[in-house]
Formats: C-alpha cells, sequence, structure tokens
C-alpha cells in the first residue's frame, strides 16, 4: 500500500511530493514507527527498539536526468504488487520529483522539438539542450549541491521532512553522460573520516546486490570510481553523515538522450533501458535493506554516539548578525545550540591556526554531544581530512570562515546555558534633529539600505569613521539626513517601519556637527545612488553563476535587476543603467573588439563593470583594463615545457594534481579603508574555487589581495597552484575616466553559501566610485 501526500511548493509553484510504501499494517502504525526511529537514536524522548528499516529514494534532482521520476512509478508498482512481503518490515519513502521545475523545464523543451519517431542522431536538436538547460532549479541552483546550505525552498521543506523520517538508508538517482552504462555503490574515495566501517560495507554489500542483477541482464556497470563522499551538501554525502548508508546512482543518458540516442559505442540507448535500470537499483535497495533491518537499525543507533569526537564544543563570536545568519542554518537541520555565560573557551583557534582561548561570554556554542554531533564535526571542522585530493567536488566549507566568525573548536565541553544575548531591536518613531545614523556590518544592513532606496529615501553613506555624541560609527555607516529627505512628510514613520522590519538600530543625531571633523555635510558623506543594474544571463555565462545572482538579489538584498540574454546585449543597451554584471563565464565571443571600446566609452562617462569568477579573466591583457594572469611571464614555467615530459601515462592524472585546487580557504589581506570593504576588517578568509591568479595592480586599488606566501588554512592545493598564488589580487577596483570596472576573482555568491563575502559584491554596487550623474 501506498500513502501519497505533500510537502511543499517550488519557485514556479509546483508541488512537491511524497509516498510512503510499506503495508496496510505499517501504515496504520506509521507514527509509531516514525517515532520509534527518532527514539532509538535520541532525537526524541523515550526508548525504543524498533525493527523495521526506513529507506528513502529521491529521484530527478537534476530535472533532466528524466528517466528517475520515470522509474519511481514502476518502483511503487513493483513493490505494491510482486514484492509485498520485503514490505513487511520495511518503510519506503518515495519522493518520485526533487526538482519539477527543473524537470518540467526539461519535459517541455524535448516535447516541443523531438521528431516522431525520435531520431537517435546525436546532432538533432532534440539531443541538444539550450542553456540554461533543465537540471537546476528555478534560480539554476544545483540542488544536489545544496543540502547542506538549504538555501533553496526545495531544499528547506524537504529537510523539515527529512529530519521527521532520518531514513536509514537514501538513495539519490542521477544519470551522467551517454556513454557510461551505470553507476551505483561502493563510492569512490575520498571517504569523510566520520563514515563507519558499517556505512561503508554496506554499501559493498548493496552494490554486490545490484551486480547480480546486471550481471543476469548482461548490463555494464562500474563502481568505486569517480562519485566520492566529502562534500557535505550532497544526496549521498548529507544522509550518510546524519547516519543513513547514502548513495547516488547514475544512469547513462542525462539532458542528452531523449527517448533514443545513438552511444559512441553503437547501440542505442533508450528511455525504456533507463527506467528498467533505475527501477531495478531501486529495488535491489529495498531488498537488501529488508534483509538487513534489524541491523540496520542496530547500526544507526551506533552512529548516533558521539562520545568519540575530539571537539566537544564549537565555540563562536561575532557581529549579533553573522551569528543570527548561523543560527537560522542550524536550524533548518535542527541542531542544538546555546550560548555561554562566562568562562574561558580553549582549544583550535581559526584564526591564529594554533591553541588558543578566548572568554566564551556570549559566546555561541555549538557541541557535538547531540545526536547530530558527527553533522556538527563536518560542517565546523577547520579542515576535513583528505584520503585522496582527486575529488568531484570543493575540499573546504569550514563554516567559521565562511560565516566570518572567530571560532575555537574545545576538546572539552563548554557549558551553554545562557539565551541569545542579542535581542530583536524594535525603534520608537522618533524625528532626530539631524538625521539618523544606521552601523555597516552586514547584509542584513545591505537588506535594509536596499528597502529604504526603494521606498525613495535619500541614503548617504561615510567613507570615514564617524563619531557623534561620543558613539563611534565604522566607515561605510549609512547616513538619513532630515535635510535631504525634507520633502517626504513621512520620512521619520518609513525610517522607522523599515528599520524595525530589519532589526536596525537607529542612532538618533541631534546636531550634524560631529566629535571629529566629519560633519553631516561633509564631502566624505556621499550620497547612495539608486543604482539601475543590468546582469548578462545566457550562452557564455555560467548558469550557476547567474542563477546565485538573480536568487541573491530577488530573495536575500530585494532589490530590482534587468536581466539582459547576452543574444540581445549590445552597449547601447546600457544607456539606461549605472551597473553592468557579469557573472562567472566565458566571454571571449561576446567581448570582440567593438564591445570593449563601447564598454570602456561606457565606463569612461561613469558606468561601472562587475566582473566576477571566470569573467575576470575575460578583460587580461586589455588596454586600459589594468589586469593582467599572473602567469604570463612565469619562467619556470617556459623551462618545463622545454624538457621533455618522462611522467608515466598511468601517472599523469595524479601528477596534474600539483596544479589543482579544489575550493580551498586562503588568508587574504584587505584593505578595509577602501569602500569595496566597508564592513570588514583587515583579514578576510576567501574561498578560492581553483587556481586563476592574477597580478596585482599597479595602477588601481587592491582591495583583497595575497601578499608574499599564500597561506591556506583548509582544503586542497596543489604545490604548484598554490605557488601560483603568491602576490595575486582577490578584488580590485580600476578606474576608467569616471567610471570602474570591479574585478571579484573569487566568487563571493558561489552557491551562495559563502555568507561573509556577499558584503564586498553589495558595497561594489553602492559604495565604489559612486557619483550621482546620470548616464
Ligand atoms: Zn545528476
Amino acid at each position: 500500500m501506498a500513502t501519497y501526500d505533500t510537502y511543499g511548493k517550488t519557485n514556479e509553484g509546483r508541488t512537491l511530493t511524497y509516498a510512503v510504501v510499506s503495508t496496510a499494517a505499517n501504515l496504520a502504525n506509521i507514527k509509531n514507527i516514525r517515532m520509534d526511529n527518532l527514539k532509538n537514536v535520541g532525537i526524541e524522548a523515550g526508548s525504543a527498539n524498533p525493527k523495521t528499516a526506513i529507506v528513502w529514494l529521491s529521484y530527478n534532482v537534476h530535472g533532466n536526468e528524466a528517466s528517475s521520476t520515470e522509474a519511481s512509478m514502476q518502483t511503487i508498482y513493483e513493490l505494491i504488487t510482486e514484492k509485498q512481503a520485503w514490505l513487511q518490515n520495511t518503510v519506503v519513502i518515495i519522493d518520485p520529483c526533487i526538482n519539477p521545475d527543473g524537470r518540467d523545464r526539461y519535459a517541455n523543451w524535448y516535447n516541443q522539438v523531438a521528431s516522431k519517431p525520435y531520431d537517435v542522431k546525436q546532432v538533432a536538436v532534440e539531443h541538444n539542450e539550450p542553456w540554461p538547460g533543465g537540471r537546476p532549479n528555478h534560480y539554476l541552483f544545483d540542488l544536489n549541491r545544496d543540502w547542506a546550505w538549504a538555501t533553496q525552498v526545495e531544499s528547506q521543506q524537504r529537510l523539515k521532512l527529512y529530519n521527521k523520517w532520518m531514513p536509514h538508508v537514501h538513495v539519490d538517482f542521477h544519470e551522467q553522460g551517454i556513454n557510461e552504462p551505470y553507476y551505483f555503490a561502493p563510492a569512490a574515495e575520498p571517504y569523510h573520516e566520520i563514515i563507519s566501517e558499517f556505512q561503508s560495507d554496506f554499501q559493498v554489500e548493496i552494490g554486490k546486490n545490484h551486480a547480480r542483477y546486471f550481471d543476469q541482464e548482461g548490463w555494464l556497470f562500474f563502481t568505486r570510481e569517480r562519485f566520492d563522499l566529502l562534500y557535505p551538501s550532497y544526496g549521498d554525502t548529507y544522509p550518510t553523515f546524519m547516519g543513513a548508508i547514502g548513495m547516488t546512482y547514475e544512469q547513462a543518458g542525462h539532458g542528452r538522450a531523449g527517448l533514443g540516442i545513438n552511444t559512441d559505442e553503437g547501440y542505442v540507448l533508450t528511455l525504456v533501458d533507463r527506467v528498467a535500470h533505475h527501477t531495478t537499483t531501486g529495488l535491489s535497495t529495498v531488498e537488501i535493506s529488508s534483509e538487513n533491518a534489524g541491523r540496520l537499525n542496530m547500526e544507526f543507533k551506533k552512529f548516533f554516539d558521539t562520545s568519540a569526537l575530539k571537539y566537544k564544543s564549537y565555540v563562536l563570536k561575532g557581529h549579533p548578525d553573522k551569528i543570527h545568519a548561523l543560527t537560522s542554518l542550524l536550524d533548518k537541520h535542527e541542531i542544538k545550540y546555546g550560548f555561554a555565560t562566562g568562562g574561558t573557551a580553549s582549544g583550535f583557534d581559526y584564526q591564529k591556526n594554533k591553541t588558543s582561548s578566548m572568554n566564551a561570554n556570549g559566546a555561541l556554542v555549538v557541541s557535538t554531544n547531540q545526536p547530530k554531533g558527527k553533522m556538527v564535526k563536518v560542517l565546523f571542522e577547520s579542515d576535513a581530512k583528505l584520503s585522496d585530493p582527486l575529488t568531484y567536488d570543493i575540499t573546504a566549507w569550514s563554516i567559521p570562515y565562511a560565516y566570518g566568525l572567530t571560532a575555537i573548536a574545545s576538546t572539552s565541553l563548554v557549558a551553554a546555558n545562557g539565551s541569545n544575548p542579542h535581542m530583536k531591536i524594535m525603534n520608537q518613531v522618533m524625528k532626530a534633529n539631524a538625521g539618523y545614523i544606521v552601523r555597516w556590518n552586514s547584509i542584513y544592513d545591505a537588506s535594509f539600505l536596499a528597502e529604504l532606496l526603494q521606498n525613495d529615501i535619500r541614503v548617504r553613506f561615510s567613507e570615514k569613521d564617524l563619531s557623534f555624541d561620543g558613539k563611534k560609527f565604522g566607515k561605510g555607516s549609512l547616513v538619513i539626513t532630515n535635510s535631504d529627505n525634507r520633502t517626504n512628510a513621512k520620512y521619520s514613520e518609513t525610517v522607522t517601519k523599515i528599520a524595525n522590519k530589519h532589526s536596525r538600530e537607529l542612532y538618533y543625531a541631534n546636531t550634524s556637527f560631529s566629535d571629529n571633523k566629519t560633519d553631516f555635510g561633509s564631502p566624505d558623506i556621499k550620497m547612495v545612488n539608486k543604482q539601475r543594474i543590468a546582469i548578462l544571463r545566457g550562452d557564455g555565462t555560467s548558469s550557476l553563476s547567474y542563477g546565485a545572482l538573480w536568487h541573491f538579489f530577488e530573495n536575500q538584498l530585494v532589490y530590482p535587476i534587468t536581466s539582459i540574454d547576452t543574444g540581445d546585449f549590445s552597449t547601447n543597451s546600457l544607456t539606461n543603467f549605472d551597473v553592468l554584471i557579469l557573472p562567472s563565464g566565458r566571454y571571449g565571443r561576446m567581448l570582440d573588439d567593438d564591445t570593449i571600446d563601447g564598454l570602456k566609452a561606457w565606463v569612461r562617462k561613469g558606468g561601472k563593470v562587475i566582473a566576477i569568477g571566470n569573467a575576470v579573466g575575460s578583460f587580461a591583457g586589455k588596454d586600459d583594463f589594468g589586469i593582467e594572469e599572473n602567469s604570463d611571464d612565469d619562467e619556470d614555467d617556459d623551462e618545463e615545457t622545454e624538457e621533455a615530459n618522462l611522467i608515466p601515462y598511468d601517472q599523469r592524472e595524479r601528477d596534474n594534481v600539483k596544479n589543482l585546487i579544489t575550493g580551498s580557504i586562503y588568508k587574504t589581506t584587505i584593505d578595509s579603508s577602501h569602500p569595496m570593504a566597508f564592513g570588514y576588517e583587515n583579514i578576510y578568509y576567501s574561498l578560492k574555487l581553483g587556481g586563476n591568479s592574477f597580478k596585482l595592480l599597479d595602477s588601481g586599488y587592491n582591495v583583497g589581495y595575497i601578499k608574499g606566501d599564500p597561506v591556506s588554512v583548509s582544503g586542497f592545493s596543489g604545490e604548484d597552484a598554490k605557488a601560483g598564488l603568491a602576490n595575486s589580487v582577490t578584488f580590485a577596483e580600476k578606474r576608467i575616466g569616471s567610471g570602474s570596472v570591479i574585478y571579484l576573482v573569487d566568487d563571493v555568491l558561489f552557491r551562495s553559501f559563502w555568507e561573509n563575502g556577499k558584503l564586498f559584491l553589495v558595497n561594489s554596487i553602492f559604495f565604489v566610485n559612486n557619483n550621482m550623474f546620470t548616464l
């Protein structure tokens, strides 16, 4: 039998659904089965000795991997007809489509272009999806990188359901290239060290059971290669670090395969084949889980014993907004935390990179002596142990660095009995004689500014530190003067209402005469322009980078943008904009000489270009742009290429590792007096996604950079790639005429999880070289 229910809606209004499949008797008792599982591992109070296996099958997280939703229906059908015996001791949860918006984008497109009968030639239109393809969700996020950060509504709603069940086995069904037959467990190295021996062994048992069925049919497969278990935000690793046997299964197909396609190996791959394979592994997973239901429950309980973990508490301090951003994330995972009321925390210091101590009073404490303690370790550890640097994804994500918090990892438990010392702020409507000041520290301040601007409140920002009535306000502080808003009768009410909504503290200035010499009328207190922003999307841009920007402006900053397709772009279209953002991408074709000249002319008149990630390289070496790649005149490289390469064939891939950076966290120096860095201190930990290295600008502002030997604090960097980052720039501004080109070499919006980087983008838009005349 099966029950079928909903758990939410997508951005485009489609329903997220799930089925619970078991025997009628189990379904009648389903709440007890679910609660007994949570009691078994200490998430719910009480004791239980459960014997029922809970298997969760997730389909179509990537929308264009179309066979899996089809397979989910076949799988349910077989479970409730021929395979009922397995359900005596097993509950199967089926999410037939994690990403309905992406799947419909793919399916609608396919149905529009496919020929009848289907055309198996690879070149046919039905095998070549247009940008951005159906893989990602509405905001073009890869939902299979979003489990831990839960930035997307699909992930957020799914985690609520996941936490209610906490399955013992989780499968994420995928598709890969058309020539690679099938991949299933066991997974590839590296495995995160938190993974238990049982978890690894059971992957082998499951894989062998699948192999039995595949061998019977003569179907090819591979195991133990390519898909590893390290980065915690996947549909296999996340469940694994929550105690389950988490696995990825990959069928040949993907957005290319359609109903049928010629493979390079000379056979036709059909949708019917793909569905048969995914149905087989799904059923085989349920079979072996049912056979081992008792053992799965026993071992699941063991995983939740966190007593052997070295670090007992992570103790974090920083601006209340940053603490709030982090507790919001912990809430999504139902990870518990508290606040210390005193004492000293000693242990590994994330900033000093050695043992140290801090006054713990008021600090956020996240301890590992809780059911989800192992996930806490994975998310907070400073540097994940790596058994093999050849990985499928980034090797660094450490939360204290990502959230810009000072932190200690303590080997003894730190008491956290206090309540959150940071209260919600409520200002009274009160008109000050001169105006209001609001400090500038976080993305919450930025959202406040965005809403003020959209309500036509005139706002200034200070390029100098301010002091009024003995109170200090750092650079970037917002100054809202009565004088600028005198024609707006409702101005005090509006400012107060918006400040309260964003929980921002208003300082009431009764005079514009400062304690130092920067008064309200100072030329260093500049008007913030209500910037008109264009962002490129489409061919040549990275859909992930564009999507992260789109999501950021619509959902976090809440400020309007105009998206322009690269196919429709010309520099003439910039007439009505102040800022042009180039997401990470390859712009070689678009940025021809004429376009570069047009762009330069627009910047000269006061326009601002912001290039992110790989987009920076498009300007390297071009006249007036001031940016150059670091590798260009590297003499060592030249010498090496002159020598014969005697590295054997089977060691080339390994040897190339020295040139790789697979997501690594570097310590960078910040010029915090530059408007792009307002709200930051002089050290910033930056997530590097690769070895791209650009020289320090000799005419322009180096705002974030690595001077001398690079220091990486987390993640893998090959020796050559790391050395190549010496004397390189991460964030910079180059003036051309009245305007600026801004380089964000490290993509601060990558997967939207590096919270501490986002303000660099906002500062670049509103503060850097802020000129008020209309273009
Ligand atoms: Zn996939």
